[in-house]
C-alpha cells in the first residue's frame, strides 16, 4: 500500500492546501457531492474509513454526518491522473445533501433543449439504449432509500425492512409462475415488472450494485 507521505506527495494540493473530492455512491454510481479535503482530513478519512473534509465556509475539519448522522463509509478512494482530484466511493447513510436530497446534483440545465429525463423518454420510444431504464430505476430507488418520501411505496418497503422485501420478492415470483402457467402474457409482463422492481429494492437494501449482477451475466455469456 501507499504510505501517508507517498499519498500526500501524489496529491497536487492547491494554494489553500486543498484538493476537491468527488463523492460517488458505490452501489448506484450516482455522484452525490463535491467537497474539499486538506492533508488532515485525508489522513482522517484513510484511517477511520469515514469521510472527513475541510469546510471552507466554517474553516474547520468536518466529519460528514457528525450532526446529521448521514455518514459516508468509504468503500474505495482514488485520485486522478495528475493528482488534482480525489474520487471517494461511499456507502451513504441517508441523504448526502444538507437539503435532504439524495444527491447534491438535483438541479439540471437542459442541453440541446432537453433534460436527461426528456431524452430518456425519446430513447425509450426510439430503441436506443433499451435497458437504460434499469439504471434510472436503480437511481430512483436509491433516492427513495435516502430521502424516504412520505407515502411512497418504496419508503414503506425500506421502513418495513428486509423480511418484508423478501416476502414481496417471494410473492411476485409466485405471481410470475402463475401468469406463465396461465399462458397470459399481459399478466406475465405485469408480474415480471413487479418482480424486477422488488428485486432491485432488495439489491439496494443489500447495497449490491446492479452492475455486479450485469457483470456476472456477462461473464457467464463469455465462458
Ligand atoms: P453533516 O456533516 O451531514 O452532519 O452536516 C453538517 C453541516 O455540513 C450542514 O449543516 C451543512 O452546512 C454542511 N453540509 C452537509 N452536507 C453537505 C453537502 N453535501 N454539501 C455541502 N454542505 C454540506
Ligand atoms: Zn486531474
Ligand atoms: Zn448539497
Ligand atoms: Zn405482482
Amino acid at each position: 500500500g501507499l504510505s501517508g507521505e507517498q499519498l500526500n506527495a501524489a496529491i497536487k494540493w492547491d494554494a489553500q492546501g486543498l484538493v476537491p473530492a468527488i463523492v460517488q455512491d458505490a452501489a448506484s454510481k450516482d455522484v452525490l457531492m463535491l467537497a474539499y479535503m486538506n492533508k488532515d482530513s485525508l489522513k482522517l478519512t484513510v484511517e477511520s474509513g469515514e469521510t472527513w473534509f475541510w469546510s471552507r465556509s466554517r474553516s474547520e475539519l468536518w466529519h460528514k454526518g457528525a450532526t446529521s448522522g448521514h455518514i459516508q463509509k468509504v468503500k474505495a478512494l482514488k485520485y486522478d491522473c495528475d493528482g488534482d482530484t480525489l474520487l471517494v466511493l461511499v456507502d451513504q447513510a441517508g441523504p448526502a445533501c444538507h437539503t435532504g436530497k439524495y444527491s447534491c446534483f438535483y438541479n439540471e440545465v437542459p442541453v440541446n433543449g432537453q433534460t436527461t429525463e426528456q431524452a430518456a423518454q425519446v430513447t425509450a420510444t426510439s430503441g436506443g439504449d433499451r435497458f437504460a431504464m434499469l439504471s434510472r430505476l436503480e437511481t430512483v430507488i436509491a433516492e427513495r432509500y435516502a430521502e424516504r418520501p412520505e407515502g411512497a411505496y418504496t419508503t414503506y418497503l425500506f421502513e418495513k425492512g428486509i423480511d418484508k422485501i423478501l416476502k414481496k420478492v417471494g410473492e411476485e415470483t409466485a405471481e410470475v409462475i402463475i401468469a406463465a402457467k396461465n399462458r397470459d402474457n399481459e399478466e406475465l409482463r405485469y408480474e415480471s415488472s413487479d418482480l424486477i422492481f422488488h428485486l432491485m429494492v432488495l439489491l439496494r437494501e443489500a447495497k449490491l450494485p446492479l452492475d455486479d449482477v450485469m457483470n456476472e451475466l456477462d461473464r457467464r455469456h463469455k465462458k
